[in-house]
């Protein structure tokens, strides 16, 4: 599909139109794996993305992907793994979704495989799996430390073999529905500012999480902006979970325009310390048996907590230090860390500490979704990967996104499928073309004195500041008006493409998608009056077992309480409640 050339003849104000059958949005894992389901089964599909396929987030997956596969430990299995899930969801991911997904992943795994993913191998041939946070047993499938873009490259690959139309920089601005269906999408071209109307009988949204919205994010620059959350709430879906978003402890915090890039756990593993700015080995107060190898979220909140309270360093981080170690052992065993600050940083590591700070790093919660088809409240739109809740709840089990995007991609590609054949009529409605038309027409005319880059950054400082790894009451209600006062600036704000394309009007656009994301993961986060998981309450800081509920969101701040269903009598026999040990085991 090549809307470039097509897109030549148009007159102003024209769309191209192109018809899909399915169309899936967005070309990380999730949405690769679904239109190969979709193209595998004959079904015509496009997948489109904002940026290029070859760069999608998931390419910095690291660490593994999940299956109990039991190469390793024999006596694991797919219900341990279930159990395991629950038990590090804090009993808030849905256990329907966490069987469906623990009983489906060796299959996924194999099919990676058969897609080429040149997983690491014992010499028997066997997969090798490794521990990764809070597993019973050893189920981490990995490839080096590229896990995801080795996936990325082999789903690629096949996408390219089966015929899948593919679409890079085409930014999505809108889901077109009519009477409660989907119908199809309006997006635009990132380089020239041609508009297309994509219609399709079913959508997939596959288009990543929201934790670009706060100032320190291990993602990619301009994606997890929220765009899929307000994607599928314009459209009348509701989102769950949007509380729960997990912080890693160490993301560099210097130079600014690489804050929140990963330093990975492995550099405490390795003998790494953690000095606040006067020089205190911190760590002895806060877990004084386990210092730096201390749980994530506790060193997270340590970090956090002295540069809150004014101890951190001149650029708002603590210091982690490797340089007592020896420089070969640190060249050997963290080069990638090595490389990382080198390039970014200009600093050497073995000599010098790393100033660091936690950073926002994956969205628990996201799109409400069916438990067995996740298919959303819209007719014909199904959600998947980081954009869908329910399988991580509180909390996330290190390897199982991956695991997700996987497993899921499957389903939510046949269950499109079937949606598709089963469809006697498909409705167009020219009004809500119109009305996606004017909302891009009416950014492009505004004229004032404000510009998306600094009103993004406006978002992810309050959010920061009012909404981090520790809440309040008073701090949430404070972003909530700081919020208000950011929507009013935005009517204010000059959308202005150049020669060199139109990525301010993709800013634009990642704004309004934070702007919802912001407002929802707030009004969540007020309502969850407990700390459990990823959200820490300093106002409640018990965990309320009247809270063991999803809360559910809605365009119009509703939050409601969802019930959770009761595990399987297999899985809920393994679930013991006990903490596993997880010191020296990385998580990401
Ligand atoms: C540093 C790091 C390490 C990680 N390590 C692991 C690990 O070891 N194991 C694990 O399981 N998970 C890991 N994760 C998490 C995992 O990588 C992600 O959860 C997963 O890759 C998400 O995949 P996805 O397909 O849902 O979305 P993404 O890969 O985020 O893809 C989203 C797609 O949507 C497109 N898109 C977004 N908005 C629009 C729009 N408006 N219009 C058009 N297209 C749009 C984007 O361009 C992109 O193609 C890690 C994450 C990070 C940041």
């Amino acid at each position: 599909m090549n809307t470039r050339t097509a897109s030549r003849g148009l007159t102003h104000g024209e769309e191209r139109r192109v018809a899909a059958t399915v169309l899936v949005i967005g070309s990380g894992a999730a949405g690769l794996r679904a239109a190969i389901e979709l193209a595998e089964r004959g079904v015509q599909v496009v997948c489109v993305s904002k940026r290029r396929r070859d760069d999608a987030h998931t390419v910095l997956a690291a660490g593994g992907i999940n299956a109990a596969l039991a190469t390793m430990d024999a006596e694991d299995s797919w219900e341990q793994h279930a159990a395991d899930t629950l038990r590090e969801a804090y009993w808030l991911a849905d256990p329907r979704i966490v069987e469906l997904l623990c009983r489906e992943a060796p299959a996924a795994i194999e099919e990676l495989v058969r897609y080429g993913v040149q997983f690491a191998r014992e010499d028997d041939g066997r997969l090798t799996q490794r521990f990764f946070g809070a597993h019973r047993w050893r189920r981490t499938c990995f490839a080096g430390d590229y896990t995801g873009r080795e996936i990325q490259r082999a789903l690629i690959g096949r996408a390219a073999e089966v015929g899948v139309a593919m679409r890079d920089d085409l930014y999505v601005t809108r889901l077109l529905v009519h009477d409660g269906r989907v119908f199809g999408v309006y997006a635009f071209d990132v380089e020239d500012g041609s508009r297309s109307v994509i219609v399709a009988d079913a959508v997939i949204l596959a288009a990543g999480g929201h934790t670009r919205i706060w100032r320190r994010s291990s993602s990619r620059r301009d994606e997890n902006t929220g765009d899929a959350m307000r994607l599928a709430a314009a459209a009348g879906c509701r989102l769950r979970d949007m509380e729960f978003v997990q912080f890693h402890p160490t993301g560099m915090v210097f130079p600014e325009e690489s804050a929140g890039t990963l330093v990975t756990e492995a550099v405490r593993g390795e003998g790494g310390i953690l000095r606040n700015a006067a020089g205190e080995r911190f760590m002895e107060r806060y877990d004084p048996e386990r210092l730096e190898l201390s749980a994530r979220d506790r060193v997270a909140l340590a970090n956090y907590i002295e540069i809150a309270e004014g101890r951190g360093t001149e650029h708002g981080g603590v210091l982690l230090d490797v340089s007592h170690l020896d420089r070969d052992m640190v060249l050997r065993r963290l080069p990638r860390m090595y490389r990382q600050f080198i390039d970014l940083a200009m600093l050497d590591i073995t000599s010098t500490p790393m100033e660091v700070a936690p950073t926002a790093h994956y969205s628990m919660g996201g799109v409400w979704v069916d438990a067995e088809t996740h298919a959303t409240d819209v007719e014909g739109l199904y959600a998947v990967g980081e954009c869908a809740s329910g399988v991580h709840g509180a909390n996330r089990l290190g390897g199982n996104s991956l695991t997700e995007c996987v497993v899921f991609g499957r389903i939510v590609g046949a269950e499109a499928a079937r949606w598709s054949a089963k469809l006697d009529v498909q409705v167009r409605d020219r009004a809500a073309i119109a009305a996606a038309r004017e909302e891009v027409d009416e950014l492009l005319a505004r004229r004032g004195e404000e510009f998306p880059r600094p009103l993004q950054r406006a978002v992810r400082d309050l959010m920061s500041e009012c909404c981090g790894v520790l809440r309040s009451e008073k701090g949430l209600r404070a972003g909530l008006t700081r919020l208000e006062e950011l929507a009013v600036r935005m009517r204010d704000m000059e959308v202005r493409p150049d020669i060199a394309g139109y990525d301010d009007l993709a800013h634009a656009f990642d704004l309004k998608g934070s702007l919802l994301a912001a407002q929802a993961t707030l009004e969540c986060a007020l309502e969850r009056r407990e700390t459990r998981g990823a959200h820490n309450r300093v106002d409640f800081p018990d965990q309320d077992p009247r809270l063991q509920t999803n809360l559910v969101w809605s365009c119009d701040g509703t939050v409601t309480r969802e019930p959770i269903p009761q595990p399987s009598s297999a899985v809920a026999a393994l679930v013991d409640g006990q903490e596993l040990e997880t010191t020296g085991r990385l998580l990401e």
